[in-house]
């Protein structure tokens, strides 16, 4: 299920930030690429390889922002979220 992924990854030549500004100009960043998941990883839980795009940092985060708003973003960067996962079992602790 990761083939495509790894393709992405194995093709430096070709590999480049998929960002088109709205002029309709891509943006030239070949390093600090990232896999980007169009669907929001934090939404879907999955890694879906066909909502995969490579974005460089920047816009990456900018992405990311635009999805889940700056104040979300800003606050997850300062560590001030928690993860959302919530341990089994563990809301109704039991008497000892
Ligand atoms: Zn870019």
């Amino acid at each position: 299920m990761t083939s495509r992924r790894n393709d992405l990854l194995r093709q430096p030549p070709t590999l480049q930030c998929t960002f088109v500004d709205e002029r309709g100009r891509r943006c030239p960043e070949r390093r600090r690429l990232e896999l980007d998941h169009v669907e929001g990883f934090a939404r879907t839980g999955k890694h879906a390889v066909d909502a995969l795009r490579v974005l460089c940092r920047m816009h990456n985060q900018g992405a990311a922002e635009k999805m889940y708003g700056r104040t979300f973003m800003e606050a997850k960067r300062k560590g001030q979220l928690v993860p959302v996962r919530v341990p089994p079992s563990r809301s109704s602790p039991e008497p000892a």
